[in-house]
C-alpha cells in the first residue's frame, strides 16, 4: 500500500523506467510506502511543478538534482 498520492502515476514506482536500480523495492518501502515520500525527489518536482515535468530518470534519492531542477524551472 502506497502512502504517495503519486504513485498511481509515477513511473518509478509502477516500474515504468529502464535500468531501475537494484535497491528500488527498497526505496519504494522507504519513500512510496513509508512514511518519507515528502522527502523524494519525485515526489518534490511533482508536488511543486507536476507531475508531468518529472524526468523519468530522475530517482527518490537524487534531492540535490531535484533542487537544481526546481531552482531552473520556478526561475
Ligand atoms: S517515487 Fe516518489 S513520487 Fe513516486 S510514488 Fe514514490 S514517493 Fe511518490
Amino acid at each position: 500500500m502506497a502512502t504517495c498520492h503519486f504513485s498511481s502515476e509515477c513511473r518509478f514506482f509502477n516500474n515504468d523506467i529502464a535500468n531501475m536500480p537494484v535497491i528500488a523495492d527498497i526505496m519504494k518501502k522507504k519513500y512510496c510506502q513509508g512514511s518519507y515520500y515528502s522527502q523524494c525527489a519525485r515526489y518534490k518536482v511533482a508536488d511543486s511543478l507536476g507531475n508531468e515535468k518529472v524526468p523519468s530518470k530522475l530517482f527518490p534519492d537524487e534531492t540535490i538534482k531535484a533542487k537544481i531542477i526546481l531552482a531552473e524551472l520556478k526561475m
